[in-house]
């Protein structure tokens, strides 16, 4: 690989550098050293790369380097751009101190659109200072920013006052741009415009704009400008532009090392001297260069691009053609910069038939930055409003209120709901900065954490709004049965989301024509009560009673418990800890109907990664998925398999370690905190983990509370409300197979590491858990990737990237296992809405189902299997597919139908369950002879309830007929199940149209997968 690419990346040792050097002088070249190394993700190695930079300023033979901002530092962040700015400058004077004792040039070079306005204003800032108003300094400019021929106007003012004062010119890298497809994906991602124009033409235009106003002898006399880049008729126009106009002295040619040779020399020997960009890179980092590399073929590569046309049949004549038009559109090309924090407000009626994902607040926007930051300085209002219900009395008083409205909303077409609730998603983003200022108060969120829940809010009222309205009349209809809406449903959102788990409960709720009681978090009232103002004020609005949703507040004692379990609560939807869904469904367990307790729960989630990962990318990800809001989110990675050499690998543990150590752990009010605090001071489990180890475990890196003291002492008195709650993060290493670690959810900023020898061994420690919420793998090879997605057991599976950031529609959310109580449709996906509904009764009893054909039924369970990506992004798969369930009990009782079970078991063959049992009820014990060679038990339910909690986790399908639920002694068997949330018993009614029924019987796996390496999609 070196010897191949050898001429385009230089080797960085002493002696093969010299050479090159002089070589290159020799020939009539001057070199731009540029440094390359391992992603900078920590403090360690940003610092390591500019002492290294400093060090080949020293060198006699180089008098030329470039470096760029995400070099210098790390945990660059956009929201906080001063702060960033703050430690970039600190970064990079030592650099400049070093170029002005050498004589030697430092150009800072551009890369994301993100890191545009942060750069300049380094760059000016720090040419500002006294100490280095005599060096001559360089910056780069990307024609296909739009942004640029403004960006280019400050700096010249810039430079004419530094020069008028006396201090040296600057110098400005002219270049095209070479992040285009990464932009492209980002905007892809987030909902975005793209930054860059989005046709060469303009790029084209923009540069050639930009040389005519540089290369003026105004300009020239202040800013130097180096031509970059391998179009030769652009190349050509700024040597006759300079020529003709006499500033050939303050022009520069600057090309790539090795891409071009044969044009390079020719434009040597044109202009008299070309600069070499040239990367060296260290031989133990040679790996690195393939990121460079690959960027540079690619772009090579593109049709549209001149290296292109030049080496391909006729292609001259296009590049003939494009140059003549980049000049006639010169002064003509857009200048307004594409993103501007501007979102598109779909119409009400059009968020009903189709759904895309709001876009996050774009922190590249100085306003949008600004608004964040004044939200955060002016406190908000915390003073809770809710009620308190001291009494159960108060409590049915609730109940009764919400039944006594429930009726009329039920039978409402679904249209209207949805338009409540499409209004609702206006409401929600119109308060996006007050929601993200009450978050980081009362919750402890950072910006950057609150500001996609809130796009969640958003995303969730418009996705179930079109659900709603898919339901149409009443609560709609599925294979051939009418759905009906449960009255009451009670919502019990958690702290850790409690803006977007609030909103969505309540308005998928809604949306099936319940009446809603929530009850917010203790530790998020405000937020949650914020979200339920808006959605009152809508239904207000549209003139349907608020008190459709009543918000109100329980002590945790007898009137909590009354609540929970009231007969009049026909559904209670909690995300909360396994052990509290467990609480609720046995509260509810003798209801007439059954506990229906729907609740995501807990996790214990685990990234693997193989030696065939890209392990620069695997250390972010796994980083940011073990930290993001101080590991608090269930779906946060709280291990990291590491598989055979990975396991070995010194750079990977180093990397992982600078990253993790690097965090910025502060107080969730300022801007530039990276992560922020805990819930409460902990205690319990959460304690343990931070401070204790077990048998083979170390302390990578030790957690440790900051004192009061040093909260005070950073950000003031009135930060002392976070004492206790701030930690730094903690890697515990050597955690064994089977330990209490390994086992445990633990919810806090401790991430664990566990070495596997094979692939297979590292599956089987993810899935040897309790749970089985989310799940990732970071390997490029395709045989790892299948192997691991037949096996892994989580709801949310993601590849070779973080698992967290579950985005409506994209990756609908919810576990396995453990990790989910009821049947399991996940939240923001096609099914959830619709789970909050029940079959009407049948009028005639059983509803008699005559099943679908049986091929339709195989096309059917075939295509679930498989599963479908709806969201259709270039860079990123997201399928949502089907497994069947591993174990099934289908029990026919009394009064269930055997047509009903013959459904279920066509179902369970067609779509391959593994393992299934009948359970027969005396009535039918001649249905026997039916079914083959299955397991057959016949009994009544008290007997099928003694055994149920041996046979583990079960899906039971409870057949019983119209109208008919499964009786207490099975829901409390069912819970008796010890491992993870019990057996999940699903007794709605068949429908009559058995693709339907296939739903019942499999398990929702969202699948989420990068598609693409720095920017470039695969094939
Ligand atoms: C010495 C040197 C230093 C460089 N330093 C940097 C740097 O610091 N930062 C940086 O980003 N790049 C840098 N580059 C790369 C540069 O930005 C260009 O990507 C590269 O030079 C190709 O442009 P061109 O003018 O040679 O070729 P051309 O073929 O004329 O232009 C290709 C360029 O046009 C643009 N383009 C192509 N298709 C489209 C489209 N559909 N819509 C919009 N624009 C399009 C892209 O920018 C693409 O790279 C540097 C290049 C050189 C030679």
């Amino acid at each position: 690989m070196r010897q191949l690419v050898g001429h385009l990346v230089v080797d960085a040792a002493d002696r093969a550098l010299g050479a090159h050097l002089a070589r290159a002088r020799a020939d009539g070249y001057r070199l731009n050293i540029n440094l390359l190394g391992e992603a900078v993700l920590g403090e360690r190695e940003a610092a390591s790369r500019v002492r290294r930079t400093i060090d080949l300023v020293g060198r006699p033979d180089v008098d030329y380097v470039s470096i760029k901002v995400s070099s210098l530092v790390s945990q660059i962040s956009t929201w906080d751009t001063p702060g960033t700015l703050a430690r970039v400058r600190r970064r990079l004077r030592p650099l400049y101190r070093a170029a002005l004792e050498h004589g030697a040039f430092v150009n800072l070079d551009m890369e994301e659109y993100r890191d545009l306005e942060l750069t300049l204003e380094v760059f000016t800032a720090i040419l500002g200072e006294p100490e280095f108003a005599s060096l001559e300094a360089g910056i780069v400019l990307q024609a296909y920013l739009p942004d640029a021929p403004a960006a280019f106007e400050r700096l010249v003012a810039f430079a004419t006052e530094r020069v008028d004062a006396g201090g040296a010119p600057i110098k400005v890298r002219l270049v095209k741009g070479a992040n285009l497809a990464m932009e492209r994906v980002e905007a892809d991602l987030h909902g975005w415009q793209q930054a860059p124009h989005v046709t060469k033409a303009d790029t084209d235009a923009t540069y050639v704009r930009i040389l005519d106003r540089a290369l003026t002898p105004e300009v020239a006399r202040v800013a130097r400008i180096g031509v970059a880049g391998h179009n030769l008729y652009h190349l050509a126009l700024a040597h006759l532009l300079a020529t003709r106009r006499g500033v050939t002295g303050a022009m520069d040619v600057e090309m790539l090392q090795g891409m071009a040779p044969a044009a390079s020399r020719a434009v040597r020997d044109t202009v008299g001297s070309v600069l070499l960009y040239t990367p060296v890179v260290a031989r133990g980092d040679f790996d690195v260069a393939i990121s460079y590399l690959v960027r540079r073929l690619e772009e090579n590569a593109a049709p549209e691009n001149y290296l292109h046309q030049a080496l391909t049949p006729g292609g001259e004549t296009e590049a003939e053609a494009r140059f003549l038009a980049s000049i006639e559109e010169a002064a003509t090309a857009p200048t307004a910069p594409r993103r501007d924090g501007t979102r598109p407000a779909p119409a009400p009626e059009s968020v009903l038939v189709s759904f895309a994902n709001a876009p996050d607040s774009d922190p590249a926007v100085t306003w949008v930055r600004e608004a964040a930051e004044a939200a955060l300085m002016a406190e908000p209002d915390l003073a809770v409003t809710a009620p308190e219900l001291t009494s159960t009395a108060q409590v049915d008083a609730a109940v009764e209120r919400a039944r006594s409205l429930a009726g009329a909303w039920g039978t409402l077409p679904g249209r209207e709901r949805a338009l409540v609730l499409a209004d609702v998603a206006e409401r929600i983003e119109a308060r996006r900065m007050d929601l993200l200022a009450v978050m980081a108060h009362e919750a402890g969120k950072t910006v950057a954490e609150a500001d996609p829940e809130v796009s969640e809010a958003v995303d969730f009222a418009r996705y179930y709004a079109r659900a709603a309205a898919e339901l149409g009349n009443g609560a709609g209809a599925e294979g051939g049965s009418s759905l009906e809406p449960w009255p009451v449903t009670l919502v019990t959102p958690p702290w850790n989301f409690p803006v977007a788990i609030a909103a969505g409960g309540v308005l998928a709720a809604l949306a099936a024509g319940s009446a809603v009681v929530m009850k917010p978090s203790p530790s998020a009232t405000r937020c949650g009560e914020l979200v339920a103002d808006l959605v009152r004020d809508a239904l207000a609005g549209a003139g349907f009673d608020p008190d459709l949703l009543q918000v109100v507040r329980v002590p945790e004692n007898e009137v909590g418990r009354h609540l929970i379990a009231h007969d009049g609560v026909d559904q209670v939807v909690l995300t909360g800890a396994l052990e509290t869904a467990r609480l609720f469904a046995g509260w509810r367990v003798d209801r007439p109907g059954g506990p229906r307790v729907y609740a995501e729960t807990s996790g214990k989630n685990a990234i693997i990664v193989t030696p065939s990962a890209d392990l620069d990318l695997a250390v972010a990800d796994v980083a940011r998925s073990a930290f993001g809001h101080a590991g608090q989110k269930c779906s946060a990675a709280s291990l990291v398999i590491l598989v055979g050499s990975v396991g070995r690998s010194r750079r990977f543990h180093d990397q992982l370690l600078d990253s993790v150590r690097s965090l910025r752990v502060g107080v969730p009010d300022d801007l530039g905190t990276g992560m922020g605090p805990v819930v409460e001071p902990p205690s319990g489990k959460l304690l343990r983990v931070l401070t204790r180890l077990d048998r083979g475990e170390s302390w990578a890196l030790e957690p440790r509370q900051l004192t009061t003291q040093e909260i005070v002492g950073t950000w003031g008195s009135g930060a002392a409300r976070w004492a206790g709650r701030l930690w730094t993060p903690g890697i515990r290493s050597g955690v064994r197979p089977g330990s209490w670690f390994h086992r445990t959810e633990c919810f806090g900023p401790v991430l664990g590491v566990m070495r596997a020898e094979t692939l297979e061994e590292a599956i089987e420690w993810q899935n040897a858990v309790a749970f089985g919420l989310t799940g990732g793998l970071h390997s490029l090879d395709p045989d790892e990737i299948a192997l691991w997605l037949d096996w892994v057991e989580v709801g949310n599976a993601y590849l070779n990237r973080g698992i967290t950031g579950a985005v409506v529609q994209r990756q609908p959310f919810g576990g396995w296992k453990g990790s989910v109580m009821g049947p399991g449709a996940k939240a923001g996906g096609p099914h959830y809405v619709p789970q909050l509904t029940r079959v009407a009764p049948h009028p005639g009893g059983s509803s008699g189902s005559s099943g679908a054909g049986s091929e339709s039924l195989r096309e059917a369970a075939e295509q679930m299997l498989a599963g479908t990506d709806v969201t259709n992004l270039p860079a990123e798969e997201n399928t949502l597919r089907y497994r069947p369930v591993p174990r099934l009990l289908v029990r026919l009782s009394e009064h269930g139908s055997v047509a009903d079970l013959e459904q279920v078991l066509a179902g369970a063959r067609v779509l391959g369950v593994p393992e299934v049992r009948i359970s027969l009820d005396r009535v039918h014990a001649d249905a026997r002879s039916g079914v083959g060679s299955l397991a057959v038990v016949v009994e009544d339910e008290n007997e099928l309830a003694a055994r149920l909690p041996r046979l583990g986790d079960v899906r039971v399908r409870w057949l019983g007929g119209s109208g008919e639920s499964a009786p207490p002694a099975l829901w409390r068997a069912a819970l008796a199940v010890e491992v993870g949330a019990g057996a999940t018993i699903i007794d709605a009614e068949c429908g009559s149209d058995a693709r339907a029924e296939l739903h019942r019987l499999v398990r929702e796996q969202a699948v989420s997968r990068t598609r693409h390496r720095y920017g470039h999609l695969h094939p």
